[in-house]
């Protein structure tokens, strides 16, 4: 059996549905678990959404309403002359929906937000399970949570894989001995007390891994709107390469550093279970994409990745005394604690310095909580750039108009974080 993924970007809208659809119908006959992101900017307007209803910036009502008429465009254009009972289900879910945002929120903004921004996933595979079946393609929706069983860190929810493993195996296994196909939710998981949890921005890719390792599965594809794994986001490059092949060891190394067409949780599970991992264009179904797997492929061409949006944190302890174990597990703690990742990592024998995303939220908590102890100088506005087998030519390259803040080398990779040049 084969896992596939579908990202926002695939099914961005009622044409894109039918795009889904056609790439399926290729693979009639085969036993299939489709796991489908929100569709389009879905998550983004729901973040929106809660952040009206929780921080009270904004109309919550006009944030929904954007969400339902997109949705219910779409399903319109959908089933044109279809029964309205896809129309009624969609309702019901933003009924559901509406009934969560007129009472007061009964925990905190982490909690809340994965309470509402989960339902991105739902609308779009109610739509996308619906129009299937209307099109002859017979299958049926399943609810993630009934499997994705998590613990209860909102909006970065771990697996609780025992559980997981185990209710799979029992209830949806069997499933497969009598049908083909099942439409389910990325992103979304469950605590043991039935709320609804989030596995972190991008998360349907994990999702999918998870349900591959549990179920055994032959490979997973991840359908993207590039045509396989690229040397460089095309967004930052124009003479991209395609990348055919590669081992789970790069796989790892790029998505950690932060390429962005994988999610980094994705290739442990697989790797794991020996699962090879198609990234596939849902443009041009036909061409073979990249697979990555645990052959000793080498890659072929030097990866290049750029994060924006980075802060620089440089810690020292107040009284110029030594940066020792004791400091750093302090540090690490904080870090920990306000869920902050960091990217890279740096230290001298007086300072330590991180750089991370600069999250509005998380970060100014952090920096409050680290200078209770610690001296903290701030950069704002930097771009880590992270080249995996490198050489000159190509370092000279990213940094034309860049000044390098801090660097870091080992034998296949350079980190780089850098700030614009002021035009001289
Ligand atoms: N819809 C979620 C997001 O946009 C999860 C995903 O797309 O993988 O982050
Ligand atoms: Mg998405």
């Amino acid at each position: 059996m084969k896992i596939f993924k579908f990202g926002g970007a695939s099914v961005k809208n009622a044409e894109a549905v039918r795009n889904v659809a056609s790439i399926l119908k290729r693979y009639e006959g085969e036993q299939l678990l489709v796991v489908v992101s929100a569709m389009d900017k879905t998550t983004n307007k729901l973040e929106k959404v809660a952040r009206a209803y929780f921080f009270k910036e904004g109309d919550t009502q006009e944030a929904l309403d954007e969400v339902k008429a997109f949705h219910t465009n779409v399903a319109k254009e959908l089933f044109d002359n279809a029964p309205d009972d896809i129309l009624d289900e969609l309702n019901n879910v933003f009924v559901e929906l509406e009934w969560k945002l007129e009472d007061e929120p009964i925990k905190d903004y982490d909690f809340e937000y994965d309470q509402i921004v989960s339902f991105g996933e739902i609308l779009s595979t109610k739509i996308i399970s619906a129009y299937l079946n209307q099109e002859g393609i017979a299958n049926q929706w399943v609810d993630a949570r009934d499997y994705i069983k998590t613990d209860n860190t909102y909006r970065n929810a771990k697996v609780d894989w025992t559980e997981t493993e185990r209710l799979i195996t029992k209830n949806l296994k069997p499933y497969y001995e009598k049908s083909n196909l099942a439409i389910t939710q990325g992103f979304i998981g469950v605590t043991s007390e039935n709320f609804t949890t989030t596995l972190g921005r991008e998360g349907s890719d994990f999702t999918a891994a998870i349900f591959a390792y549990c179920l055994n599965a032959e490979e997973v594809a991840i359908w993207k709107d590039v045509p396989g794994v690229l040397n460089a986001d095309p967004k930052w490059f124009d003479d991209t390469i395609l990348i055919p092949q590669m081992n789970y060891h790069d796989a790892v190394e790029l998505t950690y550093f932060g390429t962005s067409v994988i999610h980094p949780k994705t290739i442990k599970p697989l790797q794991n279970k020996g699962i090879p991992l198609k990234v596939k264009s849902f443009v041009d179904p036909d061409s073979p994409g990249t697979i990555i797997n645990k052959e000793p492929y080498h890659l072929p061409v030097p990866s290049f990745i750029f994060r924006m949006n980075q802060i620089l944190i440089s810690i020292m302890p107040k009284d110029y005394s030594f940066i020792i174990e004791e400091n750093l597990r302090d540090i690490f703690n904080l870090f920990t604690s306000h869920q902050v990742k960091i990217n890279i990592m740096q230290n001298s024998a007086v300072s330590f310095s991180v750089t991370v995303d600069h999250d509005h939220l998380k970060v100014p908590t952090l920096i409050e909580d680290l200078r209770k102890d610690f001296k903290v100088l701030l950069n704002e506005g930097l771009e880590l750039i992270t080249i995996r087998h490198f050489d000159d030519s190509t370092i000279d390259r990213v940094l034309v108009g860049k000044e390098v803040l801090l660097e870091l080398k080992s034998r296949n990779t350079i980190q780089m974080v850098v700030r614009n040049m002021p035009p001289s």
